[in-house]
């Protein structure tokens, strides 16, 4: 006999834990959720640095709370301890290292597929893969043989070493300053200023290019990267060329089309989901929350209300026994 799940949930970040914590609270019983890596939370632990300062207002955007997760201003520790909590619910069926391949459905069920090749079937499914797993790339080639030293997060980043980081949002401005203090770091950025960073960060960087930790160069685009002695040399728009030891580029991430497309979920032109107010794609029983939902770019806070929307809309049109 198969089992079959009230709800399967793909991916464990925010916006899959809320999810699941409000789907048990408002009394789904059969829940299950697939992570691809071996813990929860996968984006946070890569991509936020230790002690990293986490606002519940990320970006300036205020978001009042709807559900039942208290969650606040903290660091990157504190909020995956809310989180650690959250997913040691003995009623929420974890399944780590467990990477969903697609979803079909099959006489009002949907069969979730995963690479190792597994099958689930679930009544309800909740696509919470965020938009990092597929971060976007410069348009010009990169040197294959130094791709270690081109990242997308600053995980790999060693001591003293000359580190360009390449973007304009709030993730290149805390790349850049938290690699400030042990490495010569260089920030650029296309346009002449910056639109979308919060106050906070802005008043960092900027303490920090006072105090020559930062050398920002605004209104700078790249042309072409190339290697040269074991070095990323770099040509820029105004003719200078540069060697660093390390490029990363903060330049957002973009929808894991393939996977949504293998999921069913229909896209708009600019291959986003396209979602009603509930959250909910064309299907009935498909839904997305999280990041990969969000047209304005996501925040852990409105992950958490994606969470308590979806299961709140579950729960209402659960058919009666
Ligand atoms: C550098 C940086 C700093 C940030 N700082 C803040 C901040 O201070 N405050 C704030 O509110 N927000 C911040 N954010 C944004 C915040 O991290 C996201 O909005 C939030 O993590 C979105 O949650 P999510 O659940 O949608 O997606 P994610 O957190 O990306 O989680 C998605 C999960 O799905 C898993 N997954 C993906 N594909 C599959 C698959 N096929 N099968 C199974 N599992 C899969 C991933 O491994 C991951 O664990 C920051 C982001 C970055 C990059």
């Amino acid at each position: 006999m198969k089992k079959i799940y009230d709800l399967a949930i793909i991916g464990a970040g925010p916006g899959g834990i809320a999810t699941s914590v409000e789907a048990i609270l408002l009394g789904l019983k059969e829940v299950i959720v697939f992570e691809k890596s071996n813990n929860h939370s996968d984006t946070i632990r890569k991509y936020f640095k230790d002690n990293k300062r986490v606002d519940k207002d990320w970006k300036g955007i205020k978001v009042e709370l709807k559900g039942n997760i208290h969650f606040t201003d903290g660091t990157k520790e504190s909020t995956l301890d809310l989180f650690d909590t959250l997913v040691a619910n003995k009623d929420i069926e974890a399944c780590f290292n467990e990477e969903v391949y697609g979803i079909t459905k099959q006489n009002n069920l949907f069969e979730i597929k995963t690479i190792k090749e597994n099958e689930y079937y679930a009544k309800n499914i909740v696509i919470s893969i965020g938009t990092m797993g597929k971060p976007n790339k410069p348009s010009y080639k990169l040197p294959v043989n130094l791709k270690d030293k081109i990242n997308f997060n600053i995980s790999e980043c060693k001591n003293n070493e000359e580190i360009l980081v390449v973007g304009g949002g709030d993730s290149a401005v805390e790349f850049a300053y938290y690699i400030a203090k042990q490495n010569r770091v260089t920030l650029a950025y296309r346009k002449e200023s910056f639109s979308r960073v919060n106050p906070i960060n802005l008043h960092q960087l900027f303490d920090f290019v006072e105090k020559d930790l930062i050398n920002l160069q605004l209104n700078l685009d790249i042309q072409k990267v190339e290697e040269k002695n074991n070095k990323l040399e770099v040509y820029f728009s105004n003719n200078q060329i540069k060697q660093f030891d390390r490029i990363i580029y903060a330049l957002g991430g973009s929808n894991p089309t393939d996977l949504l497309q293998r999921c069913g979920i229909l896209l708009d032109s600019e291959n986003k989901p396209l979602i009603d107010k509930n959250l909910r794609n064309h299907q009935e029983g498909v839904y997305l929350a999280g990041d990969i939902a969000g047209n304005v770019g996501g925040s852990i806070a409105l992950a958490l209300n994606h969470g308590y929307i979806i299961s709140s809309h579950i729960q209402k049109h659960k058919p009666a026994k």
